[in-house]
């Protein structure tokens, strides 16, 4: 069996729309979850399904999610625009005001990664609907100087080892 010794795997994608890609085949693990860096360029305003309308403003956000099966097929659904909406971050990422910009996969529990991840609950009870850790929200508000962001934008290449 092949085994591997680091925990998370991080995939940074280039500032630049139309290139985000996860790589063709996952590293193997034991992956179950994982968390997407997303920006938000200009303040917007959007119903999420039936949590309510809610303004965002620009800035960093962090979304955890898992999926047992099937993590690649998940990923790779948050990185197209173009789909049904059904998960409230689909209403989020369906905005063009919005893009992800990095996807880390664990192998930790999806509320682990929430609150490792800190920031601050902008929408109660986005994407937690089954959550029983309290997290209050699987999205969060994170800020990031922009000189920070875009120094790891620069220093992003297309598979880190975390
Ligand atoms: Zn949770």
């Amino acid at each position: 069996m092949d085994s591997v010794s680091i925990e998370d795997y991080v995939f940074s994608f280039p500032a630049v729309s139309g290139l985000k890609k996860l790589p063709e085949s996952l590293p193997v693990g034991s992956w179950i979850s994982y968390q997407l860096s997303l920006e938000v360029f200009e303040a917007v305003t959007l119903q999420i399904g039936r949590l309510g309308s809610f303004t965002f403003r620009p800035g960093d956000y962090l979304y955890s999610g898992s999926a047992r099966r099937g993590l690649k097929n998940r990923i790779d659904r948050h990185l197209r625009r173009k789909k049904k909406l059904r998960w409230h971050i689909d209403y989020l990422l369906h905005s063009p005001a919005v893009e992800i910009y990095r996807v880390l996969i664990s192998t930790r529990p999806e509320c682990e990664l929430v609150q490792k991840g800190g920031g601050v609950v902008v929408v109660p009870g986005f994407g937690a609907s089954d959550c029983r850790s309290g997290c209050g929200s699987h999205l969060r508000m994170v800020t990031v100087p922009d000189c920070k962001r875009k120094l790891q934008r620069t220093l992003a290449s297309s598979v880190i080892v975390d």
